[in-house]
């Protein structure tokens, strides 16, 4: 595709009356077996008339058991969930499959293709407009169709992220504190057999649109990563995303899945559980700067210690704005960039807890 393409914009087209999506499919989601196919979304453009966005969807089928949806790229600068994603589809064996996983490695394609983090076709966040729309742009009706019918398939499902461009993380697997307590015990005990070595348990600040929240309110099994960022991808986190998926797959019983023989990580460390409990613990640029971070990824500070600076190099003479920690907790994301402006999250400080408290 040329960036030509991209810069067209997709226009809202009206579904025929009676059609429940714009999307189709070869993929059949009742035929035993394993299948790679493709979403197909109706996408005119200059260059191409009766074209189709073309988004990778592959399904493993055997038999009786639970159905799993896993997804990566659903931001197009998150690589480390598509990495392990497109390993396993070619790694794992249909008979080690117990029920059904639907996998999509690039939910966001067009996104993927440019690496960027909202779709360069119509500038939606993938993430941020569920539960879509059938008559929307195209990431709109994509959203739609995931929400519409892949999540109803589902028991649980695990959506691969990371920092992308601007955000990097101490790898951690993520949760939602949830009202209704069964399925949090179950997404809680998911967490704990997934092995990375942190766990974030967040109370969501901003919830509408996302993925996260549709899946919740169907009331089936939600897990999200955040495994390292800076839209690149690094053996560390992949080695603990590929460990963990496996690890999610043999505890919800639908595969006997093993590791890439690359992955060397295997649940080496006990998984530290942390929480933002409020806005403080994130830690938003107030002016514009060089953003100098004085802890590394993984630290424990205590509350009142410096973590960075912003320093003002137009101004030689003025003195960096130093940045503190506003509680006890651990140093689990940074800005990636060094230049940073007045609104960008410089970093995020989780509090410690204890398993037994939750
Ligand atoms: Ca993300």
């Amino acid at each position: 595709m040329t960036d030509e393409n991209f810069l067209v914009m997709e226009k809202s087209i009206p579904v025929p009356e009676g059609a429940k999506t714009r999307v189709t499919t070869d993929l059949d989601f009742d035929l035993e077996g394993k299948q790679i196919s493709y979403l197909r979304i109706p996408y005119s453009r200059n260059t191409s008339a009766w074209g189709r966005l073309l988004i990778p969807i592959v399904q493993f089928k055997n038999g009786d058991g639970p159905t799993m949806f896993i997804s990566g790229g659903i931001h197009g600068d998150e690589f480390e969930g598509p990495v392990v994603l497109i390993k396993l589809i070619q790694r794992l064996k249909l008979e080690n499959v117990q029920g059904r996983i639907i996998i999509m490695p690039a939910v966001n394609l067009p996104a993927h293709l440019q690496s960027t983090r909202l779709s360069p076709i119509d500038n939606v966040d993938l993430n941020r407009c569920f539960p879509g729309s059938k008559t929307g742009s195209v990431t709109q009706v994509l959203a739609h169709y995931i929400n519409d019918f892949i999540v109803p398939k589902a028991d649980y499902v695990l959506d691969m992220h990371s920092g992308g461009t601007s955000l990097d993380f101490a790898p951690c697997v993520v949760m939602h504190q949830l009202e209704d307590k069964e399925i949090e015990a179950k997404t809680l005990a998911a967490v704990r057999a997934y092995g990375a070595p942190f766990a974030l348990y967040l109370k969501e600040g901003d919830p509408d649109g996302l993925l996260d929240t549709a899946v919740e309110k169907a009331k089936k099994v939600f897990l999200s990563t955040e495994l390292r960022g800076g839209a690149t991808v690094t053996k560390d986190a992949v080695d603990i995303a590929d460990n963990g998926l496996c690890n999610l797959l043999n505890h919800f019983g639908v595969a006997k899945a093993n590791r890439s023989k690359y992955t060397r990580y295997k649940n080496k460390t006990t998984t530290t559980l942390l929480r933002t409990a409020d806005e403080s613990c994130f830690i938003t640029a107030e002016d514009d700067g060089l953003f100098e971070p004085l802890v590394n990824l993984g630290d424990r500070v205590k509350a009142g210690q410096p973590i960075g600076q912003l320093h003002h190099i137009t101004t030689p003479a003025r003195r960096p704005f130093l940045l503190k920690a506003n509680s006890d907790g651990v140093f689990i994301c940074r800005r990636v960039q060094g230049r940073a402006e007045a609104g960008d999250c410089l970093a995020v400080i989780a509090t410690e807890e204890e398993w037994e408290d939750l």
